[in-house]
């Protein structure tokens, strides 16, 4: 089942522990017929992880560091490691992971196979840019170790590759020194979409990370209202990595009932109210700040048994007030809201993998529960935003896109597609590109 648990089918499954494991699994796999995919924790929403007609590779048994050099920081681990247990190995000694997403509970592999961004993607661009090799295992029983200096091209495909290029055993990666286990953030209320903008610009320019939630039921002058939050990790504090504690979780499926209208704009007007109150500037540990949901176990569940959809777009700049405008509305007229709706302005480094998601614009990711037939009608009206505009949506978020929207949206599609291994698929694969 993926994240957003719209999405369920049966797999054979490996659950692999040991490096010397893994030929054997790829090559028999593969010689076999049936075709492979690597998985890592699971946390990408749509169907990128999936794949019921072939097997699955649960790499998060594989989930060792091997050597951390701080002289050079580069830090290589088995692909299956969590980047919480990464965290628990760098902080105490003044690192902190180069890129980080909205959860850490995500292996190293799966973040590398996505090119996942985070909040500092205006500086640090993707976590692609931080891999400095790592080895793949290819289902004709090779074993290839790749870097930037790559020339064939396949280091770029499986950067962002979707494990479609084979199973990345090992990863080398980069680390970022910090001083304090502490950030210091700012949080900026803002009453409208045109605020948001030039918020970004100047926020961008002096902050490490920036990133707006938007009140995204919110219409007429107050579209787009919402709380801009910019950080930079701590000059003082300790290194300690204070544990967060796992607040509450969600042993069952809430019923979808509990997620209408009234609740998400009931839930968006306190927010923003209690967001416009404690305004201003604060001290806090990373883990908070990065990992807000990471408090809840299961918070997924809260969208009942349907679940949900996730959608992530990115517009490019010249494009992104009017197309966020206008997705913007599209949602408050639909009455669909999302609570988690994110918006961020992407930097011009460009991103080292052919099928990576982010590129220089605006991107806003939303929540939507499933109400089937009028959550997709309203999806349907958000690519034709997003397709005018020029933008694209992020494989890891996504269960449905239209092929021909992925293709345009990817124009080096076919060229990443010479580097698929023929041993490796998955259900995002076939759908977009067959
Ligand atoms: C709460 C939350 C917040 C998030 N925030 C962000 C964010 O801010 N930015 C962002 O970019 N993403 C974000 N994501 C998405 C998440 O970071 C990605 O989906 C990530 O790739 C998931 O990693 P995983 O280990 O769970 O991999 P999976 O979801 O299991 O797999 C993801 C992909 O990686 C491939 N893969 C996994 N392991 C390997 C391997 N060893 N070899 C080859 N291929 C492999 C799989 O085949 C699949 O295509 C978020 C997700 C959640 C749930």
């Amino acid at each position: 089942m993926s994240w957003g648990r719209v999405l369920r089918a049966r797999h054979a499954v490996a659950r692999p522990h040991w490096r010397d494991e893994l030929p054997a699994l790829v090559g028999e796999g593969a010689e076999a017929g049936g075709k492979l995919l690597a998985i890592g924790l699971r946390r990408s929403y749509g169907d990128s992880g999936l794949n019921p007609d072939g097997a699955v590779i649960d790499m998060s048994g594989l989930d060792r560091a091997v050597a951390f050099d701080p002289e050079t920081r580069i830090l290589r681990a088995e692909a299956g490691i969590s980047l919480d247990a990464l965290l628990a190995i760098l902080v105490p000694r003044g690192f902190f992971l180069p890129v980080t997403p909205g959860t850490r509970f995500v292996t190293l592999g799966g973040a590398v196979a996505n090119d996942v961004h985070g909040k500092n993607h205006h500086r640090a661009g993707t976590i692609g840019r931080w891999v400095r090799r790592l080895g793949l295992l290819r289902s004709d029983g090779t074993a290839v170790e790749l870097g930037a200096d790559d020339n064939t091209g396949l280091f770029a495909a499986t950067i962002g590759g979707l494990g479609l290029t084979g199973l990345i055993a090992w990863v080398e990666i980069e680390a970022m020194p910090i001083a304090s286990a502490m950030m210091e953030v700012e949080t900026i209320p803002f009453a409208s979409l045109d605020a948001f903008f030039p918020l970004a610009e100047e926020s961008d320019g002096g902050f490490d990370y920036t990133v707006a939630w938007i009140d995204c039921l919110a219409a007429g002058g107050a579209l787009g209202r919402g709380l801009f939050s910019r950080a930079r990790h701590a000059a003082t504090g300790p290194l300690a990595p204070r544990k967060q504690r796992r607040g509450s979780s969600l042993p069952f499926d809430l019923p979808g009932i509990a997620l209408n209208q009234l609740t998400v704009s009931a839930f968006n007007e306190l927010y923003y109210r209690n967001g416009r109150r404690k305004a201003g500037r604060t001290a806090m540990p990373y883990e908070p700040f990065f990992y807000p949901l990471d408090r809840i176990a299961g918070w997924n569940r809260m969208y009942g048994r349907r679940g949900l959809y996730q959608y992530q777009s990115v517009v490019p700049p010249d494009a992104a007030h009017d197309a966020t405008t206008a997705m913007l509305r599209a949602i408050s007229a639909s009455g669909q809201g999302s609570f988690l709706a994110v918006l961020k302005t992407f930097g011009e480094t460009p991103s080292p993998g052919m099928l990576s998601f982010p590129r220089s614009g605006t991107t806003l990711a939303l929540d939507f529960a499933n109400r089937g037939a009028s959550t997709l009608a309203l999806m349907e009206r958000l690519d034709a935003i997003v397709r005018e505009a020029g933008g694209r949506l992020y494989p890891a978020k996504d269960g449905r896109v239209p092929a021909a929207m992925f293709r345009a949206g990817y124009p080096n599609w076919q060229a990443f597609a010479r580097h698929v291994d023929p041993g490796f698929s998955s259900s995002f694969w076939r759908r977009v590109s067959q």
